[in-house]
């Protein structure tokens, strides 16, 4: 999928301009909202995805349903540039531990959206 800057990550799912959910408060259950890996890539991504930037947002974000899912847990072999997908099960499954899939949303309130300031 195309990378979105964390600003319009905010505002739309980058494909058919439907709002994306609002990110929940801190420990609440992910709504796939997407905030945490637009914002920046975890080390999962950057230990891992080839040539990944340190900064912005991560290669692995995909989009699919409404929500947004982490790629490494879904098909990290296609991420990683591995020859097959024989290895996708387990090392998606070592991923999703390693980042704590379905314990809660752990990133921090992202503040006021720079595309919904006014002057007023
Ligand atoms: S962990 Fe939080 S910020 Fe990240 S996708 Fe889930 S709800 Fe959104
Ligand atoms: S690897 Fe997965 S959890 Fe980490 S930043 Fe990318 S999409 Fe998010």
């Amino acid at each position: 999928m195309p990378e979105l800057p964390p600003q319009a990550i905010r505002l739309t799912d980058g494909t058919g301009g439907q709002r994306l959910p609002v990110k929940p408060a801190f420990g609440s259950p992910c709504n796939g909202c997407g905030y945490c890996c637009a914002e920046e890539p975890c080390a999962i991504a950057r230990e891992n995805i080839p040539d990944h930037p340190e900064e912005g947002p991560c290669l692995a974000l995909e989009h699919e349903g409404g929500r947004f899912v982490c790629g490494m847990i879904r098909r990290p072999g296609h991420y990683m540039r591995l020859p097959n997908d024989w290895a996708d099960g387990h090392l998606g499954g070592l991923f999703a531990q390693a980042l704590g899939a379905g314990r809660g949303c752990d990133a921090g309130d992202p503040g006021p959206c720079p595309s919904l300031q006014t002057d007023a």
